[in-house]
């Protein structure tokens, strides 16, 4: 298991760990901030130094627990000390991003009662899946107008940890299809926008609306018959 400093604390951006394992290139350590591919987010990249070396992180990916590293040569041994510092420009990026998609999805919710089917984000863009019948012009730029409000009303963003039977309970949870969490989770991470979007969430976010500034809608398109896919662009 590692532990997983990144859903705790976003702002972070270094950390000291051990390295438990090693198998070719791929490396787990105790401790990490580096986030893995998930959740529509992508991973963190940066470096990682020892005594004696130092190396970059090129990807990273989550099974069971633990966090792979996956590093360019070279490796350090098993039971090294390590200081990791993560690409923060690229990390802070996602964050806001991440957070931009989930007051995208809480005004759609509001406005339209559209549930969200997918979503993905990339360090230039980012676009979500809804499940409405319609989306003219009008209604787009109506829901662009209502985020670019949100974000600019300083919302504060925050983490809970809820009791799984607790979070079963919440409506707004379960309109986020809390239920398609895997049974053997106990404890639920929530992510709520202040007054606007309440969800289960594994991602990093920024702490106030304000920091994402602004959003623009860039592209619609059909993605079925009640389907529809809003692409972003951070202002
Ligand atoms: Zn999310």
């Amino acid at each position: 298991m590692t532990e997983l400093l990144y859903l705790k604390d976003h702002y972070l951006r270094e950390f000291d760990a051990r390295v438990m394992k090693v198998e070719g290139d791929l490396v787990t350590l105790d401790r990490t901030v580096f986030y893995p591919t998930g959740g529509g987010q992508p991973n963190d990249t940066g470096t990682i130094k020892w005594t004696g070396g130092e190396t970059l992180v090129l990807d990273v990916s989550k099974k069971t627990g633990s966090i792979t590293h996956k590093l360019k040569a070279p490796i350090p041994p098993q039971d090294t000390a390590i200081h990791g510092v993560i690409d923060w420009e690229r990390r802070y990026t996602f964050m806001r991003y991440h957070s931009a998609l989930h007051v995208l999805c809480g005004l759609v919710y509001h406005m339209y009662g559209g549930l969200v089917t997918g979503g993905q984000i990339y360090p230039d863009r980012a676009r979500m899946d809804f499940d409405l019948q319609d989306l003219n012009p009008e209604r787009v730029k109506e829901i662009e107008n209502a985020c670019n409000k949100a974000i600019q009303e300083s919302r504060p963003i925050t983490i809970r940890f809820l009791p799984r039977d607790e979070a079963m309970k919440h409506p707004d949870l379960i309109r986020t299809k809390i239920n398609l969490l895997p049974p053997n989770i106990s404890e639920v991470r929530v992510v709520d926008i202040e007054g606007l979007d309440y969800q289960a969430d594994g991602g990093t976010h920024v702490a106030n609306t304000n920091e994402i500034r602004g959003i623009k809608v860039t592209k619609t398109e059909n993605k079925g018959r009640i389907n529809r896919r809003m692409e972003m662009t951070l202002t």
